[in-house]
């Protein structure tokens, strides 16, 4: 007799086959994983009961295809079910008719439930039409057979099958223009599947694999050979004690699974007990790939329950500042039936993803200490995405980043990371200095850096666009602040100087305003620095957006001609300076213009009019 699915099976299963899964391959993980399950019953039993008389050895999974029937066979030799057990696990999906399941999957909210379900084995019906179960329970004298050709129910009947376990067999679906299903028979693809998903399950997965091959009797003569292959490894490197495990065999592992050929920075493997229990195999590539700082990258863990592959891609374990990590996670806390769309709100995977922000945090500043070398290769490759992650969220992780950052520094032009100034500050310095341009060697032509450098300060060299940007999130680096050196904020004379330079400014009040209207009013002011070497000018920028700022918002699509707000500084002690005392006021006009010209071109900004700028060098030295 015919038996309907409860009211709410049915659109389960209709639900499950549309749309649960992404991928619809994933139906043989599935089957595989539950009859992995079966066995492992049986096995554990057999450690205790006589009467199973089975060795470790003898437990597998068998895989057979038959193109000519177009039928795919799991069979396992676990520990089976009854009819009772057949109709119970295979006639419901929700046992609890109360819940309104739809509604939790709408809102993708409550992952725990769909974990109680049991929904695995019916993403059979994802590729197959229709499908039956064979199976005859340990110790039990008769089997049974459950067929079922989808929504519509199902008949159990008894059966002949000489030993325990499961045989399920699935009449696939016929090909359409966008399914292959006879690509399931493929026994190519078949190992394809169970290599990339059930790698690591713990009992020999067989099937029997055809090909041609040089026959051994007759040369030059070829011949069909079917062998019985195991397609799973087995044993999951992560599983093994690191004291087992080789360097190399950590290396090619990591080239085989993310095609790197060049060998890591670091490889993380740790073993976590605790509120969330896992183990993780990470690796720090040491160079970013071709496409990694574009928007094609995806970031991402692989995603692992017990050794059996959940997710290619998790990225909701890694941070976005920390995305060139790759590796996987594996933890028994997670449910294997879980989709990939619900997974994401799992409480679990938030826990595990903490614990392994922490531990790359922490590895990154070991490898820092320790391995500077090393580190700094890193750096030169992903010190960027840490600055990014600075930068984003209005400087929120700067607590954990901080540390990481890294720049070129004055002091013996290498890589110093703030810790390391702070250390080397001068006493009275309240301030870290750096200067930004497009290499080091422009900064170092900039006025103002000749003129800190000359005080003994050491500086910190911007190179980057997103630099400044996040230091500016970051603020304050141990109760220090950041000084753009081409900002107005630098202070660096004694209380007589500054009187002095007051009193210049003041005499000269009259010419200097001339000065700033001859500019059409391109800057705020115009004034006498002494803090200026060799240079007759330099522009300063006040406020928060710095020249350097300016550019870089300027070069970014849509940029509605954004200015920072600067002033012209003339150096008081250039003889420059005295000149424009004395001279009248067609000559001042020409001469301000040079002076703001030439600061423009010393700062690496461009100039309005070159063609301008040029008539009036030549002429002066007409
Ligand atoms: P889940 O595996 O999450 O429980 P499934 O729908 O995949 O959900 O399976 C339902 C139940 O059917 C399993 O819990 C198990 O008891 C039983 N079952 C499925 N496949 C087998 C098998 N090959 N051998 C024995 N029992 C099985």
């Amino acid at each position: 007799m015919k038996k309907q699915f409860k009211a709410e099976s049915k659109k389960l299963l209709d639900m499950m086959i549309n749309s649960i899964y992404t991928h619809k391959e994933i139906f043989l993980r599935e089957l595989i994983s539950n009859a992995s399950d079966a066995v492992d019953k049986l096995y554990f039993r057999s450690l205790t009961d006589d009467s199973v008389n089975l060795s470790k050895d003898d437990f597998k999974i068998i895989i057979t295809s038959d193109k000519d029937a177009g039928t795919l066979t799991i069979e396992d030799n676990g520990c089976g079910m009854t009819a009772k057990e057949l109709e119970n696990n295979l006639g419901t999906i929700a046992k609890s008719g109360s819940l309104d399941f739809k509604k939790n999957l709408d809102e993708k909210t409550d992952v725990e439930i769909i974990g109680q379900f049991g929904v695995g084995f019916y993403s059979a019906f994802m590729v197959a039409d229709k499908v039956s179960v064979l199976s005859k329970a340990f110790g039990e004298e008769k089997a049974n057979i459950w067929i079922s050709e989808g929504a519509d129910g199902y008949t159990i009947e008894e059966a002949e099958k000489e030993t325990a376990g499961t045989v399920i067999t699935l009449y696939l679906k016929e090909d359409t223009e966008e399914d292959n299903y006879s690509d399931y028979l493929d026994t190519y693809r078949l190992s394809a599947i169970v290599k990339k998903y059930s790698d690591y399950i713990r009992y020999p997965i067989v099937m029997d694999v055809t090909t041609t091959k040089p026959s051994e009797d007759k040369e030059g003569e070829y011949e069909q050979v079917t062998e019985t292959k195991t397609l799973n490894s087995m044993i999951p490197l992560w599983r093994k004690n690191k004291s087992e495990i080789t360097e190399e065999e950590y290396n090619t592992f990591y080239s085989d699974k993310f095609y790197d050929f060049e060998k890591p920075a670091k490889v993380i493997h740790s073993k976590v007990e605790g509120q969330a229990t896992y183990d993780a195999l990470l690796y720090i590539p040491k160079r970013a790939p071709y496409d990694y700082y574009t928007k094609n990258f995806e970031k991402g863990l692989a995603l692992y329950s017990n050794g059996v592959l959940i997710m290619d891609k998790c990225p909701d374990l890694l941070p976005d500042y920390f995305s060139f990590v790759k590796g996987l996670v594996d933890s028994a806390d997670l449910s294997l039936n879980i989709s990939r769309e619900v997974l994401q709100h799992d409480y679990q995977l938030k826990l595990i993803a903490k614990t392994v922000e922490k531990k790359i945090r922490q590895e990154l500043i070991t490898m820092l200490r320790k391995d500077r070398e090393i580190y700094e290769e890193f750096y030169k490759a992903f010190g960027a995405q840490l600055k990014y992650g600075l930068y984003e969220n209005y400087g929120a992780n700067k607590e954990n980043l901080q540390d990481l950052l890294m720049f070129i520094s004055s002091h013996e032009d290498k890589f110093a990371t703030l810790e390391e100034y702070v250390e080397r500050m001068k006493e009275g310095q309240e301030n870290i200095y750096y200067a930004c341009g497009e290499t080091k060697s422009k900064i170092d032509m900039l006025p103002q850096v000749e003129a800190v450098k000359d005080k003994g300060f050491e500086i910190l060299y911007f190179t980057e666009n997103v630099d400044e940007f996040a230091i500016q999130m970051l603020m304050k680096y141990q109760d220090k602040g950041f000084v753009n050196v081409c900002a107005d904020k630098l202070d660096l004379n004694t209380d007589e100087e500054k009187e002095a330079l007051k009193k210049e400014n003041e005499d000269a009040k009259d010419m200097l305003t001339k000065m700033k209207s001859y500019l059409d009013n391109s800057v705020n002011e115009v004034r006498f620095t002494n803090a200026l070497k060799n240079h007759a000018s330099c522009l300063t920028s006040e406020g928060m957006l710095s020249t350097e700022m300016e550019k870089v918002l300027n070069a970014m699509p849509g940029a509605t001609g954004i200015k920072a707000e600067t002033v012209l500084e003339i150096n008081a002690s250039h003889p420059v300076a005295a000149r424009l005392r004395c001279i009248d006021d067609e000559k001042l006009k020409k001469y301000t213009k040079l002076l703001y010209m030439q600061a423009r071109l010393i700062g690496g900004l461009s100039i309005e009019d070159p063609a301008e700028f040029c008539s009036l060098v030549s002429e002066l030295m007409e």
